[in-house]
């Protein structure tokens, strides 16, 4: 896949799939292409070379409501223009699946209902989407997806805005519904996120794959240094990988502090 802004290319001879039931990572440094590939395989940005395919199908030329009910999209950032309730928004996941006279179902209402629950906001249902927090919204969009019920979930940062509780929380929903033959990909910038939750990850720079596979095997220092400037240190702590920010940046930090704090005393 090719893709590019007027005069400025940001995808260059991308290509890859993820498996039936994988939840794979899309990482990279900001700017490289991470949000832009992700809407190119939604269809939401019109890529200039390409198809994209889910199972055999080609999706390039589906329609609007058929995509629906193959993919859903979490976007990163969602500004509602209308003060929808928390559990009308969440209903709208089931819009693809309802019949041309019908309202919702009482399934599509359980469906709706289930996914409220399993994400823990049902006590946010009868509140308006636009006075929610960020984190709280970002929570709401994942509860939609689920409720939409595609073969292919697409996530752009989704715990970009949450809590550590709630960060573990959607990273453990997301797997469980790999678990149950879904084809997750998700953006994200936390290289832990994608050690500890993720079966696959495609690294992107500089307008294309630089890697991909386990990530154990793909976060590895150089890696990461290569795309964060010398900055990681990849460690192990009860068995599980971790990376931190190298020791020697930590005490030159620290350094640099000393004659400001010296002032201020
Ligand atoms: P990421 O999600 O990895 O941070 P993006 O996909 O958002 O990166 O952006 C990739 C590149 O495309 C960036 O250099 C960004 O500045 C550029 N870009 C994003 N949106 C537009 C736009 N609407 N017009 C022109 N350039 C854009
Ligand atoms: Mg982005």
């Amino acid at each position: 896949m090719h893709f590019a802004f007027p005069g400025f290319q940001v995808l260059e001879d991308i290509s890859f799939d993820v498996k039936k039931g994988e939840l794979c990572a899309l990482f990279g440094p900001n700017g490289s292409g991470k949000t832009t590939l992700l809407k190119c395989v939604a269809q939401l940005l019109k890529y200039q070379k390409g198809d994209v395919y889910v199972d055999e199908d080609k999706i390039n030329k589906k329609s609007a409501a058929e995509l629906a009910r193959i993919i859903s999209y979490v976007p990163q950032e969602h500004k509602p223009p209308f003060p929808y309730q928390v559990k009308e928004v969440v209903l709208m996941g089931r819009t693809p699946h309802l019949g041309r006279f019908f309202g919702p179902s009482r399934k599509d209402i359980a469906v709706a209902v289930r996914a409220m629950d399993l994400i823990g906001i049902r006590y946010l249902a009868n509140r308006s989407y636009t006075e929610l927090s960020g984190g709280q919204r970002q929570l709401v969009l994942i509860a939609r997806a689920l409720a939409q019920e595609t073969k292919v979930l697409l996530l752009d940062e989704p715990t970009s805005n949450l809590d550590f509780q709630n960060q573990i929380k959607i990273w453990r929903i997301i797997k469980k519904a790999t678990r149950n033959g879904i084809s997750a990909l998700t953006c994200t910038h936390d290289p832990n996120h994608v050690l500890w939750f993720c079966d696959r990850v495609i690294v992107l720079k500089d307008n294309g794959i630089i890697a991909t596979g386990p990530p154990d095997k793909v976060l590895t220092e150089e890696t990461l240094n290569e795309i964060y400037d010398d900055m990681c240190s990849v460690k192990s702590l009860d068995g599980m990988k971790m990376i931190t920010p190298r020791r020697a940046d930590d005490s030159a930090g620290d350094e640099s502090l000393t004659p400001v704090q010296a002032n201020i005393a």
